[in-house]
């Protein structure tokens, strides 16, 4: 192949947005000549390794954007931690089956445990299965839907935590909730009902969110809406903050 030919490929791959087999071109046509590959098998080396270089790109940023206050995976979660913990069921919840069924997944237990660690490995699966995730606190979606109510831009709010696949709500419990932000989680928790699963996590249990949410009939139908189809994962034994954060 002359220089001519070369720098025409490497164009054209650049115009098709091909960045990975024209930063390879060169070594994956000299690989090819000295295994002398059949033309298929070239082909096929080419677009595998575009492929999965496009692949981990859209993880990577959709990583980001779901905004998970830190990166751990399942595989990094110490299952000999938390020995009441049905791991055949969370296999089954790693399987992402749960998002194609529309169930919620509930997490509890006392801070420390590992809940969020949890909710965002199980997110990191279901952005590998190509779904859009996002991870909010409850403290902090409702502390935007109510400057959003406030500026009169509720409904488009309101769209920011609907359209993900898979919303994650962290901390539910952890702060007092008054009964304007009650409210607004009710309306968010009742349209997602319709649309998509979400993961909530909470250091109270089911009966104390008639405190947290500072109305029981408000907490009810939140609870009717959310427990309805949900996985529970009950997770216990003390903080391991201390120790390794
Ligand atoms: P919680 O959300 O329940 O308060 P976190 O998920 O933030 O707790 O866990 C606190 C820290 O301890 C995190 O760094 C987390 O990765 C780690 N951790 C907790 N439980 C486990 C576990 N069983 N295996 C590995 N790391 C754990
Ligand atoms: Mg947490």
């Amino acid at each position: 192949m002359n220089a001519a030919q070369l720098e025409r490929l490497g164009e054209h791959l650049q115009r098709l947005r091909l960045f990975k087999s024209r930063e390879r071109l060169e070594a994956l046509l000299q690989e090819a000549a000295a295994k002398e590959l059949s033309y298929s098998d070239f082909l096929d080396a080419v677009l595998t390794e575009e492929v999965s270089a496009k692949t981990a790109k859209n993880i990577t940023m959709r990583t980001n954007l779901a905004r998970f206050p830190f990166v751990k995976d399942l595989d990094s979660f110490d299952f000999g931690y938390q020995p009441s913990l049905d791991k055949k069921q969370l296999t089954e919840l790693a399987s992402c089956r749960f998002i194609e069924h529309g169930e919620n997944v509930v997490i509890l237990g006392p801070p420390g445990v590992g809940k969020t660690h949890l909710a965002v490995g199980l997110g990191l699966k279901a952005i590998s299965g190509g779904y859009r995730v996002l991870f909010t606190t409850a403290a902090s979606m409702i502390a935007t839907l109510t400057k959003a109510l406030n500026e009169g831009r509720l409904e488009d709010k309101l769209k920011l935590y609907t359209v993900p696949r898979l919303l994650i709500i962290d901390e539910i419990g952890y702060l007092p909730i008054d009964r304007q932000g009650a409210n607004l989680f009710f309306q968010l928790i009742s349209r997602r009902y319709e649309r998509g699963p979400m993961i909530l996590t909470s250091n109270q249990s089911f009966g104390a969110w008639g405190e947290v949410f500072g109305d029981r009939v408000i907490a009810t139908a939140i609870l009717d809406r959310l427990v309805h189809n949900a996985h529970h994962l009950e997770l216990k034994g003390a903080s391991r903050r201390k120790t390794r954060d």
